[in-house]
Formats: structure tokens, C-alpha cells, sequence
């Protein structure tokens, strides 16, 4: 369980994508003559991603590594900013991210799962990771999530986060009420 008052601090969420909007899996290949990757991604996520941001959230992509699949996921999911390194040098850039939004490194929070996602873990207000995380991101973390990497990890995070806000009512009331549909 999340403190509640360490959640009631965060005012961005980054998320890693490999092992994380992924269960890390890559398949590669020829489609024609062109090499093509194809990554699985859980859309259960999505409404996670939409119920933080409208919770007033910012929803931050966070890739160490360059790719059409990530590229094509993060416009549908609709998040707040991609940050994007080649060279898996996520803590440059993140850090860059938080000081152009004028917050500290209390008020995010991260979701990992491996080596590259560490130096981020160590900082963040409110380090978490995927049941699949390795060991060595796993034991920075302050929440763990019961679902793996591409199997839903990302709704249960923002779930999870909500709840210990108090705001997962009113998010799902908002959700319906955008639909014109009564609350359950
Ligand atoms: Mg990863």
C-alpha cells in the first residue's frame, strides 16, 4: 500500500517502457524487405494513463531506447511528454524534464523495472516497480505491483496511487460522467 501521504505529493508519473508498458519482449524481423519490431503492449493501460491525467497528474514516457513501436504507443495513450535518451541515460533527462515543469524529485514518482531505471528509483518521491523488476531496482522500491510488465502494471500503479489519494471514486465518477453514465 501506498502512504498516503507520499501519494498525495506526486504530480507526475513516469513510466519506463520496456518491462513495464512491455513484458520486454521485441520481435524482430523482415516485413518486406524492410526490418521491422514489434513490441506487445496491455491496453488495459490506457484508462489508467486517461484517470491520472485526469486527476491532474502529468504522465511522462520515459525510453532509453529509440523505437516506432514506443512511438506509435505513446500517441495513442495520449501522455503528457516523451523522454526519450539512445543511450539508456535516463537521469539527465528526467531531471531536465522536472526543473522545465518547476518540480522537485519528491513530487514524481517512477515506474521501472531494470539497471537503466535506477538512478531514477534512488530519487523519485515514490519509487515502484513491476513484479518482474530486477532485484536491483526492485529493493529501491516503495511499491511493487502484483501485475508484470505488459500484463496491466500500469493500470494497477495508477489505481494504486489514486486510491491512496482518496481520488479513485471521483476519477471514476469523472470517467462515467464523461460518458453520460451513471456512477456504479
Ligand atoms: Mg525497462
Amino acid at each position: 500500500v501506498i502512504p498516503e501521504d507520499v501519494a498525495r505529493q506526486i504530480r507526475l508519473v513516469g513510466l519506463d517502457v520496456d518491462g513495464v508498458m512491455t513484458d520486454g519482449g521485441v520481435y524482430m524481423g523482415m516485413v518486406g524487405a524492410a526490418p521491422a519490431e514489434l513490441k506487445r503492449f496491455d491496453i488495459i493501460d490506457n484508462i489508467g494513463v486517461l484517470l491520472l491525467r485526469s486527476a491532474g497528474i502529468t504522465v511522462v514516457v520515459v525510453s532509453g531506447r529509440q523505437s516506432a513501436a514506443t512511438d506509435l504507443r505513446v500517441q495513442e495513450l495520449e501522455v503528457d511528454e516523451v523522454v526519450q535518451d539512445d543511450r539508456a541515460m535516463k537521469l539527465a533527462a528526467f531531471e531536465e524534464m522536472l526543473q522545465r515543469r518547476e518540480l522537485a524529485w519528491h513530487q514524481a514518482a517512477f515506474l521501472g523495472d531494470d539497471l537503466p531505471d535506477v538512478p531514477l528509483l534512488r530519487r523519485v518521491g515514490l519509487p515502484a516497480c513491476v513484479a518482474n523488476a530486477r532485484p536491483e531496482a526492485r529493493q529501491l522500491a516503495r511499491h511493487v505491483t502484483e501485475a508484470a510488465g505488459g500484463h496491466g502494471a500500469v493500470r494497477e500503479f495508477a489505481e494504486e496511487l489514486l486510491k491512496a489519494r482518496h481520488e479513485w471514486e471521483r476519477a471514476l465518477e469523472g470517467y462515467y460522467a464523461d460518458r453520460g453514465e451513471r456512477p456504479i
